[in-house]
């Protein structure tokens, strides 16, 4: 066991705090990883504040992480001290189901286990990355391309796989025409990656004040969704909408946006079901979607991506004394477009 420094909430809303934790000595197939830089998740938010169920407190959140290997286990054949690499939103699965298998481990029918919040294979609860070092299965661990640096690739642990997975499976791509909604920590990795793949992107966003950004972010279009004029100007003209955001939307607006065939894929969620009237789907055979994360090999291929066109997030780099202080300017949506902590700080 090796204590450790990092950053608890010690109760469900209550400010994190600086604290100690035991990380488990390295076993065969594990890695020691010296944790650099973590990013702040929306939904860490609302698991310290238990805002999705009952949580374990106190809770070390963080599934944004990058860091360099310190020690590995003697079975271990992927990496070796020194390497760069990252850990996302799982750190282990049953390995044996028809997901796991087919390397959708996030859908795995055995039970996943989260990287904090969760309780581990070895019936120990597992901390996250607001720490200075973390413990895990080589398997649940992906290597960060030498393209990329450590503070802007953290994010796309969560934040670039929630919305690489979707957009290569709904076929964003050259002859596409691409609308994301909402430009937060997933819209803009949603836009750059769409950019990326080479579909024409549209942000949809609820006003025009961060336009600028957006069309240097690799948008071609920025339309304001308070502005009814935008619903009627772009009626039919998308093949995929992604959506990026929690708050109650009108769905049946946004599916007339859709061509015939389109999708409708959504990565955020409102808190309360949704009344919509189907027709929007059955006319113009349209499709309403969600998506989750994406399994270990996919995360891999979307480092290696983001690598290749030379971009990771955009983020604002933070103390570990600034966290709280993050998490109430997440909630206002006031940040650009990603916290990260440097766990130096810690
Ligand atoms: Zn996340
Ligand atoms: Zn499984």
């Amino acid at each position: 066991m090796t204590t450790v420094a990092a950053y608890a909430a010690p109760a469900a809303k209550a400010p994190l705090e600086r604290t100690t934790i035991e990380r488990r000595a390295v076993r065969e197939h594990d890695v020691l990883i010296d944790i650099k830089f973590a990013g702040i998740c929306h939904s860490d938010i609302h698991q310290a504040q238990e805002g999705w169920g009952q949580a374990t407190f106190p809770m070390v959140p963080g599934h944004e992480i990058a860091g360099v290997v310190s020690e590995v286990g003697p079975g271990v054949t992927k990496y070796q001290v020194g390497d760069r690499v990252g850990v996302g939103c799982l750190v282990d699965s049953c390995r044996e189901c028809d997901n796991c298998k087919a390397g959708a481990e996030q859908h795995c029918t055995g039970g996943s286990v989260g990287t904090y919040n969760a309780v581990g294979k070895d019936g120990e609860i597992t901390y996250g990355g607001y720490s200075q070092k973390v413990v895990v299965d080589e398997n649940f661990v992906v290597r960060i391309p030498d393209g990329l640096s450590l503070d802007v690739a953290a994010p796309l642990l969560c934040a670039g796989i929630t919305t690489y997975s979707p957009l290569k499976h709904w076929g964003a791509g050259p002859g596409k025409k691409v609308a994301v909604i909402g430009l937060g920590g997933l819209g803009h990795m949603g836009v750059k990656i769409a950019h990326a793949l080479g579909a024409e992107v549209t942000v949809l966003s609820q006003s025009l004040r961060k336009k600028d950004d957006g069309l240097k972010l690799g948008a071609d279009h920025y339309y304001a969704t308070s502005d009814p004029k935008t619903f009627k100007e772009l009626a039919g003209s998308f093949d995929l909408i992604l959506s990026t955001v929690s708050a109650p939307l009108d769905f049946g607006a946004y599916l007339s946006l859709l061509r015939t065939g389109g999708a409708l894929v959504n990565v955020g969620a409102p808190e309360e079901p949704i009344a919509l009237n189907l027709f929007s789907l059955i006319g113009g055979n349209k499709t309403l979607a969600g998506s989750a994360i994406g399994g270990i090999a996919e995360t891999q291929e979307m480092l290696d991506f983001c690598a290749e066109h030379g971009f990771g997030a955009e983020i604002e780099l933070i103390n570990a004394d600034q966290i709280n202080e993050a998490y109430e300017r997440v909630q206002n949506s006031d940040v650009r477009y990603r916290f990260v902590i440097d766990t130096a700080t810690i």
